[in-house]
């Protein structure tokens, strides 16, 4: 029998079990013949898709992180897969509570997650699984619906982090994050899990978020590859609103040379870059690696940058240089060059981390005859912007922020190799997970199961998603925005400090550098975007009278 015919005998089987037991989601999980699924859930943070092979997008033209690919191989690729709120902890929160942001209360960094309330581990942990959380979850307050938690504090660090364990002291452990993180959970499934209940694992590392810092062994990881431009690198931000002119979050202008291009003293007037300075925590011993891979490779670039130069070049922060200057003169493009690759090593050095992390878990769970049995769902809290339009960071409803990474391995029911091209949420998030550990989904969950999708079967399926962005003004300066996404078009509106809407079309402009709204051939398509923007808002429960409470709660906190 070949693989195929196989897998599809099995999948048969599975369908008549699913069948036979259609109390499936209440009770017959009591039934000792259905073996429920333990869930391993990964999460990365800023881990976005052009970085992985498996999506396709070219900025990697080779298979760098062979785990993840391999969930892809072994699983199903969703291609169309968004964010509902691009912004760390609000994700986070959406995808534990199945609710969008402002439902669930937690709408930007700043304000504070209600752990009360419901979400997926608690219902998980009611229905006889075991949970545990290990990693990054950036949402204050002792974890609730964890057997188990071992999470860093707020953003915590890279290298020799803090933890706290189930809710108590911070402890700091001695080395990087990732690979603290990684043995937390081997450790967990090893020692503390009980082995006669399913489990759910939550396994979510920092990297690759801000400041991009590698484990020793991967400093010199992608040093000699050469990468180029997204093609849209020197963006001018014509064609558009104000939104995408006034952020600030452009790679050249808005980067520190402390923390985010590893100098350790200012090239302007030689101090130490202190605080700014990523270099505070480490070991004299890490110090020691880390100088000999960035040191002399700092002094070169500042061999080829004219001293005259310097006052211009290493201001700390907000610098404003044009696309023209850093695209056409010799300093500029140096400039440019060396900043691109500095940050996009950095990033793709912390993945790679990540990636042999997967693979010690998926290793383990293999070796105790486990990985057949658990379902494997790998994404991150948002997509990143890998110096598309110049950019680092997220938060923009275009298309590099909104999307994120999900990969799914679950040999029982999805196909290897398989795509999925609706269009799914984080929000889809809880009500797939209990939907493979067999609890039914509470009635006031917003998002829906990808789990019939993901095996292949026709479901009826969202045609739009609806998308909000609250986090302004702030770090990064990107004003607050909701739209309506379909599977080609994008229907975007700013408001609070201006009034402006864009609309693209992604068939045509995969970009998005050219704003049609207005334009008399999009009239039609336009008016849809509109009614169908009115009809999510009116669905999930959002409104004017919402934004202007919360944008009245954000500047009372952040008036001083
Ligand atoms: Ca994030």
């Amino acid at each position: 029998m070949n693989n195929d015919k196989k897998m599809n005998k099995i999948f048969t089987m599975f369908m008549a079990i699913l069948v036979l037991g259609t109390g499936i989601t209440s009770c017959s999980w009591q039934n000792e013949k259905v073996q429920r699924p333990n869930i391993l859930f990964i999460m990365t943070d800023d881990h976005t898709q052009q970085a992985l092979y498996a999506y396709g997008h070219g900025l990697v033209d080779s298979v760098l992180f062979p785990n993840m690919d391999r969930l892809a191989k072994e699983g199903a690729i969703f291609q169309q897969s968004f964010v509902t709120n691009s912004i760390c902890a609000p994700s986070r929160a959406v995808m534990l509570t199945g609710k969008y942001s402002h439902i669930n209360g937690k709408i930007d960094n700043f304000v504070p997650f209600n752990w009360d309330q419901q979400n997926f581990p608690k219902l998980m942990q009611q229905a006889g699984y075991q949970t545990a959380l290990i990693g990054k979850i950036h949402l204050a307050g002792k974890p609730q619906g964890f057997d188990y938690s071992m999470v860093l504090p707020g953003q915590g660090h890279y290298y020799n982090p803090e933890f706290i364990k189930n809710g108590g002291e911070e402890i700091k452990f001695e080395g990087h994050s990732t690979s603290l993180i990684t043995q937390f959970v081997v450790d967990w499934l090893e020692n503390e899990w009980d082995r006669s209940k399913p489990f759910t694992l939550l396994y979510h590392t920092k990297a690759p978020h801000r400041n991009w810092m590698p484990e020793a062994k991967y400093l010199d990881f992608l040093e000699d590859i050469e990468f180029d431009f997204p093609g849209n690198f020197f963006d001018d931000y014509q064609g558009r609103g104000s939104a995408a002119r006034e952020q600030e979050m452009e790679i050249v202008n808005h980067m520190y040379w402390g923390q985010d291009m590893k100098f350790e003293n200012n090239p302007l007037a030689g101090e130490p870059l202190g605080k700014e300075a990523p270099f505070g925590r480490m070991t004299e011993e890490q110090l020691a690696d880390w100088r000999a891979v960035y040191n002399l490779k700092n002094e070169a670039f500042l061999k080829e940058i004219p001293e005259d130069k310097y006052g211009l070049f290493f201001v700390p922060h907000s610098r404003s240089f044009s696309p023209d200057f850093l695209q056409e003169t010799t300093e500029g493009l140096k400039l440019a060059k060396f900043m691109y690759h500095r940050y996009l090593r950095d990033y793709l050095k912390t993945v790679k981390a990540v990636d042999d992390g997967i693979g010690k878990v998926l290793d383990f769970l293999e070796k105790e005859n486990l990985l057949e049995n658990t379902v494997v769902v790998y994404t991150s809290d948002q997509g990143f912007f890998l110096g598309e339009h110049g950019w680092f960071d997220k938060r923009f409803m275009y298309e590099q922020s909104l999307s994120t990474p999900l990969l799914v391995r679950y040999p029982k029911e999805i196909k290897a190799g398989s795509e999925v091209n609706e269009l799914v949420l984080n929000l889809d998030i809880a009500p797939s997970l209990l939907d493979y550990a067999g609890i039914a989904k509470p009635e006031d969950m917003q998002g829906e199961s990808w789990r019939g999708l993901a095996a292949g079967k026709k479901v009826l399926w969202r045609d739009a998603i609806y998308y909000h962005y609250y986090e302004y003004p702030s770090v990064h300066m990107v004003k607050r925005h909701y739209g309506v996404r379909t599977d080609r078009y994008k229907l975007i509106h700013f408001y609070y400090d201006v009034n402006e809407w864009e609309m693209y079309d992604l068939v045509e402009d995969p970009n998005e550098m050219n704003n049609i709204y207005g334009k008399p051939a999009y009239t039609e398509v336009q008016a849809m975007l509109h009614a169908r923007l009115d009809e999510l808002r009116l669905q999930y429960g959002d409104s004017d009278k919402l934004s202007q409470k919360f944008l009245k709660e954000f500047l009372e906190k952040t008036k001083n």
